[in-house]
């Protein structure tokens, strides 16, 4: 028996799957909406706080948009997100740009639009100065190393590519005064889909230590911090959601009792959240089209891992649910599987599902962020369309399916073969 909640009916999906085939991705607005204000409120405390909501997530111009409207910015991390961003309007300090190994054309781009430049080494210093110029506000990502444990998802500071050690941070913020810069941000990103609501509390912390180490040393005053994403989403259906009320309040605390005394206030807090933005407000509807019974009990479905890689790439957990069948008794086992020529193409591996029947509906769950964006080709296989079911209840599609002439686009065809011999 299904444990979440949706916010559609079968009857409703058997309505759009009238007009658009399986599979696709279905967006709530009225869910991502609800779920802005609500990290909105929890932070009303700090004047000045956004969240630039990670593009890479779902990179897609109405959802953007959408949580534009909702008071969000954009972290973006390539040309393509740049321009996106820049196609909507939204440029300036509105987008905080958070690359590695960057191309200087990037970082033209990112100075043209007036973003926010987040540095990730300290070599990038002098390669921005060379390539675009340096801006007046600079933001360097701090890597903790063996300062601070990452989380299982992310990883071992220590082993991860990114940001600059706390060394390099103090000489890269005095280097880059010396240049010009006048304002100065601080970025950390040191988890990825965690669900402890403390770790993130311990986040500001170690960043709020941080601009005030940076103040005593260099005298140099920081105007925001900047907490990265990784805010994680229950996934399965035991685990909670991170309480962000509460990580919001012991983000003030922290603020409360390191900032104000230390004569730092105003510091911006910001945030770079993208999972847990969109990821449960995002749905990928499929068609249970085989059933194949060998070893084991697959059913086939007509989306595949091109659609939703987490479980093929993390074995990453999605709850499924069999529309019309949320409250039958789960009673067969089974792999869900998509069509790839790769055995990890597997939304569900022997899961214990309500009996599907060829033609029933399958809902995979909290595929909204991470989901469609990190979709490819391989084996031929297109990329589905995306819907958003707006808040009036009418659906608007959002972006179509790929086509096959999508597909063979960019390609060179060389002349066909010659004309088998006449007989
Ligand atoms: C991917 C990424 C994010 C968003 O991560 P989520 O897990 O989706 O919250 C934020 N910042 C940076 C730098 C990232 O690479």
């Amino acid at each position: 028996m299904s444990t979440r909640s949706l916010p559609f009916d079968e009857a409703r999906i058997r309505e759009i799957t009238r007009e658009y085939p399986t599979p696709f991705h279905l967006y709530d607005e009225a869910g991502m909406r609800a779920n802005a204000r609500r990290l909105n409120a929890a932070f009303a405390w700090n004047e000045g706080f956004r969240e630039y909501y990670a593009v890479k997530a779902a990179p897609n111009p109405h959802l953007i948009r959408l949580l534009h409207e909702e008071g969000f910015g954009c972290d973006c991390s390539s040309m393509a997100e740049l321009v996106l961003c820049e196609r909507l309007g939204i440029v300036g300090e509105q987008i905080m740009f958070t690359s590695n190994n960057t191309k200087g054309s990037e970082y033209r781009k990112a100075r043209e639009l007036g973003a926010i430049i987040n540095l990730d080494d300290i070599t990038h210093l002098p390669f921005l100065a060379e390539t675009a110029g340096l801006p007046d506000l600079l933001c360097f990502r701090y890597n903790p190393g063996p300062l601070r444990a990452g989380n299982a998802i992310i990883g071992n500071p220590e082993e991860a590519k990114y940001g600059l050690t706390r060394e390099q941070l103090f000489e890269a913020y005095q280097q880059a005064q010396q240049q010009g810069v006048s304002r100065f941000g601080l970025h950390t990103m040191v988890a990825s889909n965690e669900l402890n609501p403390d770790f993130f509390v311990e986040t500001a912390q170690m960043l709020f230590q941080l601009a005030i180490d940076l103040q005593n040393s260099t005298g140099i005053r920081l105007e925001f911090v900047n907490l990265g994403g990784g805010i994680g989403i229950p996934y399965r259906p035991e685990q909670e959601p991170v309480d962000l009320e509460r990580v919001a309040e012991g983000v003030r605390q922290r603020y409360a009792d390191m900032i104000v005394p230390a004569g730092l206030e105003p510091l911006r807090v910001l945030m770079e959240n993208g999972r847990c933005i969109t990821g449960p407000y995002g749905y990928l509807i499929t068609e249970a089209i085989h059933h194949k019974q060998i070893y084991r009990n697959y059913v086939g479905v007509d989306a595949c891992m091109s659609n939703l890689m987490r479980p093929g790439m993390y074995g990453a957990y999605h709850h499924i649910t069999v529309l019309g069948k949320e409250q039958a008794e789960a009673t067969s086992t089974v792999d869900v599987v998509g069509s790839l020529c790769e055995n990890n193409d597997k939304f569900a591996i022997q899961r214990t599902l309500p009996e599907i029947e060829t033609g029933d509906l399958l809902v995979i769950h909290d595929a909204g962020a991470h989901g469609h964006s990190m979709g490819f080709q391989y084996n031929g296989k297109l990329r589905s369309a995306e819907l958003l079911l707006k808040e009036d209840g009418s659906v608007q599609q959002i972006r179509r399916a790929e086509t096959l002439d999508d597909y063979f686009a960019t390609l060179e065809f060389p002349a066909p073969v010659a004309e088998p011999a006449e007989k």
